[in-house]
C-alpha cells in the first residue's frame, strides 16, 4: 500500500470494480496497456456484492422451499424449514468466492490494484485516497480513465436507510431472520424479485406502488402473468399510491402511510419496510468537474456510442452512463471501451440486450416488441407459444406464462421477443442470438431443438409467426 503523496502513471485508470470496471480492465490489460484499476469497497460492485447474485441465491433457496413445500400433486410431501441465517452464510460463501475470482483474474491479467476512493484532480489526474488511519493518498496520472462508478438505491424523504427497519435492497439480502410483515415500496423488479422471495420464505407482503401497475417497462399480458403468480403467493397490491410515511405502532411493529394523487390516505401493518424505488447514478466525490466533465439532469454521465464522455480520453461506462442499468450492459460497455481506447472500431450496439427478471415466473425480453416493431415501420409477424402447450413445461409443473418472437413479415428477421414463464432467463438467450445473428423466423424454426425441452417453445413460436405451427394453433 502507497504512503503519502506519490505520483504515478498508467495509460488506463479504471475507476470502479464492478461488472463495467473490472471488465474494461481485464480487457484493456488483454490489449496490453499498462492498466490500474482503483476500487473502494469490494471486488465486484453491486452485481456480485448486494445485487445480482445474492439475490439470484436467495431466489434459489426460497424458490427451493417453496417448490418443496407444495409438490403434493407430483406425489411430494414435505415441510420444509429455513434456516435464514444458514441460507445467508451460503449466499456469502458464494459472494466471497465470485469477488476472490475477480481479484486473481485481475492480477492473472496483470491489472494492477489500488484500493481507495477516486477523485479527478484534472484532465489527466486522479487523487486515490486511501482508506484507515494514515494511509494517504497517491495521485494517479492516466491517458486514458474509464468511469465505472455504479449506482446506489434512491431514498425516499422520510425513509432513511440508517433506520433498523427500513431497508434498502441489500439490506433486503443480509436479513438472517424473515420479518411477519414485509412492506415493500415500489413494484419495479427488485422490489418485485424480493416481494415474490419474502412471500415463499413465509413473510406477509404488501407491495405500495405508485403506478398503476407493476414492471413498468413490460408489455400487459408479460406483467399479468407475474402479478397473478404473486397474487397466488399471498402478495397484496396496492396500485396508485406512494410512500409518504411511517409510525411506531401501537401495538408493535409500524404503520406504513400511502397516499394517493388524489390526497387518500391509507396504513399498512408492517415490521420491515424495504424500499426499491430505482436506483442513482455514483458521480458524487469524483469532482468530474475538474476533468471537464458534465452530467445530465439525472446526474447520469452522458456518453456516445464508444463510450466516449464530452473529454474523449475519458469514457463511462455501466450504471453511471444510464440505462440499461444492468450487469452483462456494464460488462459489454466496459469492453468496448477498452478496446476503443485500444484504437480497435468497437461501438455499442444496443439492438440485443436481453433483460431477464427473476421473479416466478420469470421475464425475459430482447429487441423489439409488436407496438415497438410497428413503430419503427416494420409490419410485424408474430408468433406464440403458450407454455401450457408444452410438454416439458408440464413435466415441471410450471406452465404459466408464453414465449412470443417478434418479426419482420417481410424478410423474416427476428426483431425481438418477449418471455414469461419457467426458464425465461435462459431462454431469451436464443432469441438474443436470433437478433444479434440476424437469423430469420425460419432459421429458428428449422433448427433442430432437442425433446423435450422449454426451448421448443422458442421453435414453436417461430412456426407459429409463419403459420405453420404443429402443437398450437395458427394465429
Ligand atoms: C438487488 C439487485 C439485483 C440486481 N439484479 C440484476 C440482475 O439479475 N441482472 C442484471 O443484469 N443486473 C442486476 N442488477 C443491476 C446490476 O447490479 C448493475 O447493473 C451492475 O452492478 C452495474 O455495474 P457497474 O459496474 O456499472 O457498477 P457497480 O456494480 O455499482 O460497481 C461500481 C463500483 O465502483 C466503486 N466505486 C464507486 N465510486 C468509487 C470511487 N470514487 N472510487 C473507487 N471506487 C468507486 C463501487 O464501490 C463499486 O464497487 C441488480 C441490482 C440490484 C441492486
Amino acid at each position: 500500500m502507497v504512503v503519502g503523496d506519490v505520483t504515478t502513471g498508467t495509460e488506463v485508470l479504471v475507476i470502479g470494480a464492478g461488472p463495467g470496471g473490472y471488465v474494461a480492465a481485464i480487457r484493456a490489460a488483454q490489449e496490453g496497456l499498462d492498466t490500474t484499476l482503483v476500487e473502494k469497497d469490494a471486488y465486484g460492485g453491486a452485481c456480485l456484492n448486494r445485487g445480482c447474485i445474492p439475490s439470484k441465491a436467495l431466489i434459489t433457496g426460497s424458490g427451493l422451499a417453496h417448490e418443496a413445500g407444495n409438490a403434493e400433486f407430483m406425489g411430494v410431501h414435505a415441510d420444509p424449514a429455513v434456516d435464514m441465517g444458514k441460507m445467508i452464510e451460503w449466499k456469502d460463501g458464494v459472494v466471497d468466492r465470485l469477488t476472490g475470482g475477480v481479484e486473481k483474474l485481475c492480477k492473472a491479467n496483470g491489472v494492477n490494484l489500488v484500493e481507495g476512493v477516486a477523485s479527478f484532480v484534472g484532465e489527466n489526474t486522479v487523487r486515490v485516497a486511501h482508506g484507515g488511519d494514515g494511509q494517504g493518498s497517491e495521485t494517479l496520472e492516466f491517458e486514458h480513465a474509464v468511469i465505472a462508478t455504479g449506482s446506489r438505491p434512491i431514498q425516499v424523504p422520510g425513509f432513511d436507510f440508517a433506520e433498523d427497519h427500513v431497508w434498502s435492497s441489500a439490506d433486503a439480502l443480509d436479513a438472517d431472520t424473515v420479518p411477519d410483515r414485509l412492506g415493500v415500496v415500489g413494484g419495479g423488479y427488485i422490489g418485485m424479485e424480493l416481494a415474490t422471495t419474502y412471500a415463499k420464505l413465509g413473510a406477509e407482503v404488501t407491495v405500495v406502488e405508485m403506478l398503476d401497475d407493476i414492471l413498468d417497462p413490460y408489455e400487459d399480458d408479460v406483467k399479468r402473468v407475474v402479478r397473478k403468480r404473486a397474487e397466488e403467493l399471498g402478495v397484496e397490491f396496492n396500485f396508485g399510491e406512494g410512500a409518504s410515511e411511517w409510525t411506531e405502532a401501537p401495538d408493535g411493529g409500524y404503520l406504513l402511510r400511502t397516499e394517493t394523487e388524489d390526497g387518500e390516505e391509507s396504513t399498512y401493518g408492517v415490521d420491515k419496510i424495504l424500499v426499491a424505488v430505482g436506483r442513482q447514478p455514483v458521480t458524487d466525490g469524483l469532482d468530474l468537474e475538474n476533468a471537464g466533465i458534465e452530467t445530465d439532469d439525472r446526474g447520469f454521465v452522458e456518453t456516445d456510442d464508444r463510450t466516449r464522455t464530452a473529454v474523449e480520453h475519458v469514457h463511462a461506462v455501466g450504471d453511471v452512463a444510464g440505462d440499461p442499468m444492468l450487469a452483462h450492459a456494464a460488462s459489454n460497455e466496459g469492453i468496448v471501451a477498452a478496446e476503443v481506447i485500444a484504437g480497435e472500431p468497437a461501438a455499442l450496439d444496443r439492438q440485443a440486450v436481453p433483460a431477464a427478471v427473476f421473479t416466478d415466473p420469470e421475464i425475459g425480453t430482447v429487441g423489439m416488441t409488436e407496438a415497438e416493431a410497428a413503430e419503427a415501420g416494420f409490419e410485424p409477424a408474430v408468433g406464440e407459444m403458450p407454455f401450457n402447450a408444452s410438454g416439458r413445461a408440464m413435466t415441471t409443473g410450471h406452465t404459466e406464462g408464453f414465449v412470443r418472437i417478434v418479426a419482420d413479415e417481410e424478410t423474416g428477421f427476428v426483431l425481438g421477443g418477449q418471455i414469461v414463464g419457467p426458464e425465461a432467463s435462459e431462454l431469451i438467450a436464443e432469441v438474443a442470438l436470433a437478433v444479434e445473428m440476424g437469423a430469420t423466423l425460419e432459421d429458428v424454426a428449422a433448427t433442430v431443438h432437442t425433446h423435450p425441452t422449454l426451448a421448443e417453445a422458442v421453435m414453436e413460436a417461430a412456426e407459429n409467426a409463419r403459420g405453420q405451427a404443429i402443437h398450437t394453433l395458427n394465429r
